[in-house]
């Protein structure tokens, strides 16, 4: 245990929204609050993620086509292409097996398609255009959607039986397929921690001595970082840098801390938050699943995001949330921000398809 969680006296309550793997390492944070530092996070909204890019690739890849990210309006994948809508309503799209190349390494070993740790997750496969599929988890989640409905910040709709059997069909696909990306990688000695789930005494036990030199050898130099800031934000000496592609360290480790390798979503796991039943069922425990769509709110798909955070803010069930905006100097890049105010949740609304380190402004309170 280190003192990360006397340093960090937060009390505000957050709210985030999040890829799968951030929702992982969040739920980490919070569960092991001692060893990481305390994490105010009161509600995770969780997105579908089948995989996500790397915004220099991504951008280099667009040039060959002689795009320019500054022209793009909204993108979207679909049908088996990535949709860029540009200025003067002109549409381009590269088919996926072109965009291939700029997948990060570290989704093709994820098993997690619905941010299977949220309170609420959301995404658009299984809904009508224009509406998102929502899957309730938690009690908190089911309140939330509740009283967002009942305040008409949203309105809902059954999921079809075709919706589900999508849904169903993309989670299973995206599992068997990184299943087996995942037994490559144990059998060349490039070891995939997070997927080595053991129970909690035996985890804490295997982290006990582990720092930072550790998840460079075992998560960053093999691929397996998803960028997602954990580390950062857990590290009581303040020496971890996200400058650009990876987390760097410059100063010395205290030998009773292992915060960052707790907090990271891809060294060892718990079974609790990570366990072997991910293979099988395709999108984890649920209360119930439906479609829905913001009422005053425009989003990448329902706008069920922005409008269930904005509800959170609007009741006080949350003090600040944590959101993905884009950059103003670097068009599309995403840029995380935490805020109290209504419009920085609006104007994140969208997807940004790029990892960032989610958890970066935490660290600056
Ligand atoms: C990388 C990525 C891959 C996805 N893949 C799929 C998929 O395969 N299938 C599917 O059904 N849905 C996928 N989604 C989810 C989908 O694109 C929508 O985000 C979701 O349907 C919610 O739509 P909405 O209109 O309710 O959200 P909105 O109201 O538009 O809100 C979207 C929220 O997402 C957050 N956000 C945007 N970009 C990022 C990012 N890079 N990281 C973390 N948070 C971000 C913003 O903060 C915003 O609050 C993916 C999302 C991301 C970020
Ligand atoms: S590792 Fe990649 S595919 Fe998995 S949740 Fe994170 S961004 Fe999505
Ligand atoms: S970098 Fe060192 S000091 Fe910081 S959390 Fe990791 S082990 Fe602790
Ligand atoms: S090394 Fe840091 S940034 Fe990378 S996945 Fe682990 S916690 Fe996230």
């Amino acid at each position: 245990m280190n003192n990360n969680s006397i340093q960090k006296k937060d009390t505000e309550k957050i709210a985030m929204v999040g890829t799968p793997c951030q929702i992982t390492a969040s739920t980490l944070m919070t569960d092991y609050a001692d060893y990481t530092g305390n994490n105010p996070m009161e509600l995770k909204i969780g997105l579908f993620c089948m995989e996500n890019f790397s915004y220099n690739y991504l951008k280099e890849l667009l040039k060959e086509y002689e795009i320019n990210l500054k022209d793009v309006v909204e993108c979207r994948i679909e049908k088996g292409y990535m949709w860029f809508h540009l200025t003067e309503n002109k549409t381009f799209k590269i088919p996926l097996e072109d965009v291939k190349s700029c997948i990060r390494k570290s989704c093709k070993i994820c098993m997690d398609f619905t941010s299977e740790h949220s309170d609420i997750s959301v995404g658009s496969v299984g809904s009508p255009e224009g509406w998102s599929t929502v899957i309730i988890r938690t009690g908190k989640g089911l309140n939330l959607v509740e009283n967002a409905k009942k305040n008409k910040y949203i309105k809902t709709m059954p999921i079809t039986d075709q919706g589900l059997k999508l849904m169903h069909n993309l989670a299973l696909e995206k599992k068997s397929e990184n299943i087996k990306e995942i037994k490559k990688r144990e059998n060349i000695a490039r070891p995939v921690l997070y997927w080595r789930v053991m129970p909690p005494e035996e985890y804490l036990e295997e982290v006990k001595t582990s720092q930072f030199k550790d998840l460079k050898g075992d998560v960053i130099d093999i691929g397996g970082c998803v960028l997602c800031g954990a580390c950062l934000l857990s590290c009581p000496e303040n020496i971890i840098q996200i400058k650009d592609r990876k987390p760097e360290i410059s100063g010395e480790c205290p030998p009773e801390c292992n915060a960052c390798y707790v907090a990271c979503p891809r060294s060892y796991v718990p079974e609790n938050i990570s366990s072997r039943d991910m293979e099988k069922s395709p999108f984890g425990d649920y209360i119930k699943i439906i479609s829905a769509k913001a009422s005053m709110f425009h989003g990448q798909d329902g706008g069920v995001v922005t409008a269930l955070l904005s509800y959170a803010l609007a009741d006080n069930l949350v003090d600040k949330v944590l959101v993905v905006d884009k950059s103003t100097v670097n068009p599309w890049k995403p840029e995380p921000k935490l805020t109290r105010n209504l419009e920085d949740v609006i104007k994140a609304s969208g997807t940004k398809y790029a990892a960032c380190p989610i958890f970066k402004p935490m660290k600056n309170e």
